[in-house]
């Protein structure tokens, strides 16, 4: 099989078209889907050398498959990473990374803004294990130097957050995890590496579910976890090998030719979401708008520092209330009412009731979440379109 050999001198648009890639002796021009569970071998002799690591090569697809380890690969190369490892969804994802590093009595310390499911991983099933964990207010540098504790071994944190567009400094994170010999570990689910590059700014671990922006187009689920060297070989490698989070073939070569147009795809994002969030600040009736690369964001300059666009979701607040907000809501003709993101299509969501409804009223209150605030996922559709959706919505609210 033929690899390419020359891709440290590409730019971040080449790689994300050909990096990775593996052409079999046909010489397809598209990456090929090898939809296979196992690999024949000449002889017992190349199986046992195989099996000792003696030689290369593809054993079982919940160790390896080819077309998974080329998304893995481009995923790397587009990361800066030394190393990728795909998993079937975000969570296992997100999981695997807690799991193969944490024992008994070890402490971590995350942004309280996190994805629902993490913040259960973290809060319920971590100290089943005897794994505890202090959430602290993610902006507030200070909290998590205080936080640290001398069996702290992993920093984990969400930058933008969901739903409240909430931004971590990483490079500041970062520093207090060397400090203290932990790792830190980034969700860069909702900006993508087209975005944001974590390791630029010194994180250790970058997790993503490619279910989202990687896909693009709402098809399937998908999770990368990219590392070094050692962190794979000490922790990831043999966790992965043996609890079987792999994702499948398919899934990876939607994910793999995906990223192919990742860039464009995330540059029309930004634009459209831009100009929602424009718009929505102009309006009577939304009394708070959050984006990004908003002027009002109240962590615009690290915006601007960390991230090279603002990404595809905008969180705004109606008057009014849960009310008004599902008025709104119920009178969209083009954006569908719907909790996943990072889709083609835009999809608005109440967080309130469907992704944080498990999270408690304080927890809810301290995130920002309240009754009248709105997520929306902006698509690709013509912003002037979805701009005028949410115009009649808004009468009606
Ligand atoms: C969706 C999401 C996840 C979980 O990913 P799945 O692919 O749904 O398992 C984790 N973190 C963030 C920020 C997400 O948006």
């Amino acid at each position: 099989m033929a690899t390419n050999k020359k891709t440290g001198k590409w730019r971040k648009r080449t790689l994300a078209v050909r990096g990775g890639m593996m052409r079999s002796p046909f010489q397809e021009t598209s990456e090929a889907l090898y939809m296979t569970s196992g690999y024949a071998y000449e002889s017992s002799e190349e199986a046992e050398a195989r099996f000792k690591g003696e030689i290369g090569g593809y054993q079982y697809s919940r160790f390896g498959n080819p077309t998974v380890s080329m998304f893995e690969e481009r995923m790397a190369l587009l990361e800066g990473a030394p190393v990728g490892r795909a998993t079937a969804t975000g969570m296992a994802a997100v999981t695997a990374v807690f799991l193969s590093s944490l024992k008994t009595g070890d402490h971590i310390v995350a942004a309280r803004a996190m994805f629902g499911s993490c913040l259960h991983v973290v809060e319920q099933i971590l100290p089943r294990f005897g794994i505890t964990y202090t959430l602290v207010d993610g902006a507030d540098t200070a909290a998590w130097e205080k936080a640290m504790r001398p069996q702290t071994k992993l920093l984990f944190l969400e930058t933008p957050s969901n739903p409240t567009l909430a931004l971590v400094d990483i490079a500041a994170v970062a520093k207090i995890a060397d400090k203290h010999g932990a790792l830190l570990a980034v969700d860069n689910a909702f900006a993508s590496p087209a975005l944001q590059r974590p390791m630029e700014f010194g994180a250790h671990i970058v997790i993503h579910s490619s279910t989202k922006y990687i896909d693009g187009q709402g098809r399937a689920l998908g999770g990368v976890i990219l590392c070094d060297k050692k962190f794979l070989d000490d922790h990831l490698q043999v966790f992965l090998r043996n609890t079987g989070p792999a994702i499948s073939p398919f899934n990876a070569w939607l994910h793999l030719k995906s990223l192919e147009t990742l860039e464009l795809r995330m540059k029309q994002h930004c634009e459209n979401a831009g100009r929602v969030a424009d718009f929505l600040g102009r309006q009577k009736k939304v009394t708070r708008v959050l984006y990004p690369f908003h002027p009002d964001h109240p962590q615009h300059n690290l915006a601007k520092a960390q991230m090279d666009g603002g990404g595809g979701v905008v969180a705004f607040e109606v008057a009014g209330g849960k009310a008004s907000a599902f008025k709104l809501a119920n009178a969209l003709n083009i954006i569908d009412v719907s909790n996943n993101l990072g889709d083609a299509k835009s999809l608005l969501t109440h967080p309130e009731t469907t992704t944080h409804s498990k999270v408690t009223q304080e927890e809810r209150t301290a995130l920002g979440i309240t009754p009248g605030l709105l997520r929306i996922s902006v698509g690709l559709e013509d912003a002037e379109d979805l701009c005028e959706d949410l115009e009649q919505a808004l009468k009606v609210a």
